[in-house]
């Protein structure tokens, strides 16, 4: 069946597929001096947020992307007072990272406020901790922030960035996570949203590398459903200084004072198992 003017669709030339959402209207276009920024109601998962033409977030399955990119990291910390969250604009994450009572600080640095701003509007859910007292909202280049940080002034930094293209680019470099590594404090974690298991093996294999050559003691790649991204399975990678990443405060993660949609102990524990295909296929642990 061919799709009409009435459908979204990402097509991924890599995967060899496409996918779709029925839209009911466009509520919104801009382009920022970053990206081109668009808002559309669908009919079966709520609002879409899109960035230059690639799906960022649907109102109805952004919990899994959102609390794997957050709890993981948190509860292998060892003691989160710090965070910072590098893109992430849409305020998801920030979310999740302050449903930690130990957390004291959350800056989320995302390069383009327009991003935000339409968040705020039209996923109004996803920023409901903005005026957190302890949330601190930045609008620059999170490359130059980092490279500026003070060392081990952070106990998490996490990467919720677009794809490796454009702004973006420089998030997946070495370079950059060294900078990370030293902004890191002892037992700190890095987790960066690392795309598809199922496709994208050599950017998957180019983190790890990268990750190893920054420094960090250990790194482990932990894979989760998300079904409005190329193939629905995804992935973030977590990079631990001076500690292993299957080494996670599973009391706390079991005692949680939040309430979750995905995450929880076992979801956590099972992430942590390594597909054979991770070693043969891909290279990876
Ligand atoms: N979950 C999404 C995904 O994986 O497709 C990512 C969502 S979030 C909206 C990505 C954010 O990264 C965007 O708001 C973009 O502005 C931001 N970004 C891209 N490059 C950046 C950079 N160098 N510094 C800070 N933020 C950046």
């Amino acid at each position: 069946m061919a799709l009409d003017e009435t459908w979204f669709s990402e097509a991924c030339e890599e995967c060899g597929t496409a996918f779709s959402l029925k839209i009911k209207e466009k509520l919104h276009e801009q382009q920022t001096e970053f990206q081109k920024l668009e808002i559309y109601d669908t009919t079966a998962f709520g609002k879409l947020m899109v960035l230059d033409g690639f799906i960022m977030l649907t109102t109805r399955d952004n919990f899994l992307y959102h609390e794997m990119m957050s709890h993981p990291a948190l509860f292998t910390a060892p003691h989160p007072r710090r965070v910072l969250i590098i893109g992430g604009g849409d305020c998801g994450t920030l979310r999740e990272v302050l449903k930690h009572d130990s957390v004291e600080l959350a800056q989320q640095i995302d390069i383009d406020e327009a991003v935000t701003r339409a968040s705020e509007k039209y996923f109004p859910e996803l920023c409901e901790s903005n005026n957190d007292p302890r949330a601190e909202l930045k609008f620059i280049d999170g490359i130059k922030w980092v490279a500026e940080a003070e060392a081990e002034s952070y106990d998490v930094i996490i990467i919720d960035s677009t794809d490796p293209v454009g702004p973006a680019k420089g998030l997946f470099t070495e370079a950059f996570y060294r900078n990370c590594y030293r902004a890191l404090s002892e037992g700190g974690v890095l987790v960066q949203q690392s795309e598809s298991p199922l496709v994208h093996h050599r950017l998957l294999r180019e983190i790890h590398e990268a990750m190893n050559g920054a420094g960090y003691s250990d790194v482990k790649t932990l894979p989760f459903p998300q079904p409005v991204y190329p193939s629905g399975w995804w992935s973030c990678t977590l990079a631990v200084k001076n500690d292993r990443a299957t080494n996670f405060r599973e009391r706390d993660s079991a005692n949680k004072s939040f309430a979750t949609r995905y995450y929880n102990i076992d979801i956590h524990r099972g992430a942590l198992a390594t597909p054979p295909m991770f070693i043969d296929e891909i290279g990876i642990r």
